[in-house]
């Protein structure tokens, strides 16, 4: 099949301008577009053909469900089951935004859409072309992140089309996205609510609104579990990971700088290809070929929104090791770290 590659402007565009990828959705065929958190790989979530297609293009296991994305509160009715008024005081304070929430499904939402579970997972999209795209099409729109299962997220149409380009029927490229790391996901289908997935909207955030809100134990541990159904992202797969091996290594500046310095020599040694994925503010401190600054440590918002990329440059460079800096496990650092240690197998040295 041939992609068709369509740009479009976020900041000033007229609704005529996605009349070919409403055409698209509405037939049943997928569209990738752009999101405030990564690129999206949309279809009809209604329709379980639509679905279908959506785990073939990504080679995603049929077991791990998609997020429905809505661009008003009355969609809720066609999709859940119940809204706990919990979910309510949420969407007040966060929708649109990239919070995703899980409630008990309706009938009408197929299974395929679920990954075979009886919850759904909602969000509430702000970017411009993503509200437009729902509304204009006046379809749920399923949408994963729009990369290969297991390749970093895309936060650029670049990203999308390294990975689907021939295997969808339209990439929007509105540019690179602003957030750089996937939503929230916060299930509230059980008694306290849990935070599934670490991500913009913060615990803190959450509690704000809510009170006492916990975090799933498996985000904690350091461990891929294979027996997991589902219920987390990332818990069951691993994701995010670049081709190389790579290892984050965790102490004060100076020491690790020092210890990747050394790391670096042992493997340039060894005759291996080596990058190190520094910071603005150490990036010039390595003896290595390939330094790449994911962003600057005094704006987190610039390492999420760097992140992904630096992710597939690794690839590009052809990394056969990759060592990286860690991040306080913070706010925002939270979901920072949780994307690398993935990306990373959990491989981390202390200094
Ligand atoms: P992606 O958009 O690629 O990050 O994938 C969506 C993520 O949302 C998946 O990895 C799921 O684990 C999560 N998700 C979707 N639906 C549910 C659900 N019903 N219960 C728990 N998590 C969900
Ligand atoms: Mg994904």
């Amino acid at each position: 099949m041939k992609t068709i590659m369509q740009t479009i402007n976020p900041e000033s565009f007229r609704d005529e301008e996605l009349e070919e990828a409403c055409r698209i959705l509405q037939k049943g065929g997928l569209v990738a577009f752009p999101t405030e958190t990564v690129y999206g790989l949309g279809g009809d979530a209604m329709y379980s053909e639509a679905s279908a297609k959506i785990y073939a293009a990504k080679g995603r296991p049929s077991d791990n469900p998609l997020i429905v994305h809505i661009a008003d509160m009355d969609a809720l009715e066609d999709i859940a089951q119940s809204v706990p008024e919990a979910a309510v005081k949420l969407a007040d304070h966060f929708w649109p935004g990239p919070l995703t929430m899980i409630f008990p499904k309706k009938e009408a939402v197929p299974k395929s859409t679920t990954g075979g579970l009886e919850t759904v997972a909602v969000r509430m999209p702000s970017h411009p072309v993503a509200r437009a795209l729902i509304r204009e099409s006046g379809v749920y729109i399923a949408a994963p992140s729009a990369n290969t299962s297991g390749r970093p997220s895309p936060t650029k149409a670049e990203h999308v089309k390294e990975d689907l380009d021939g295997r969808i029927d339209m990439i929007l490229d509105g540019g690179a996205v602003g957030i750089g790391l996937e939503s929230t996901i916060v299930d509230l289908s059980t008694g306290v609510p849990t935070i599934l997935r670490p991500g913009y909207i913060t615990g803190e955030m959450l509690e704000d609104v809510l009170g006492e809100v916990q975090v799933d134990p498996a985000i904690l541990s350091q461990k891929m579990n294979p027996n997991i159904v589902a219920k987390a992202p990332g818990m069951k797969y691993r994701h995010y990971a670049p081709k190389g091996q790579m290892t984050i290594i965790e102490g004060d500046t100076g020491k690790v700088v020092d210890e990747i310095n050394r790391l670096v020599k042992e493997k340039t040694d060894e005759g291996c290809s080596v990058a190190v994925i520094a910071t603005e503010e150490t990036k010039d401190a390595y003896a290595c070929a390939n330094v790449r600054s994911v962003g600057s440590r005094a704006t987190e918002g610039s390492i999420a929104a760097g992140l992904y990329d630096i992710l597939r440059e690794m690839d590009h460079i052809g990394a056969e090791y990759i060592y990286a800096e860690s991040f306080e496990k913070d706010t925002l650092g939270k979901a920072i770290m949780n994307r690398m240690l993935k990306a990373a197998a959990y491989h981390v040295i202390k200094v």
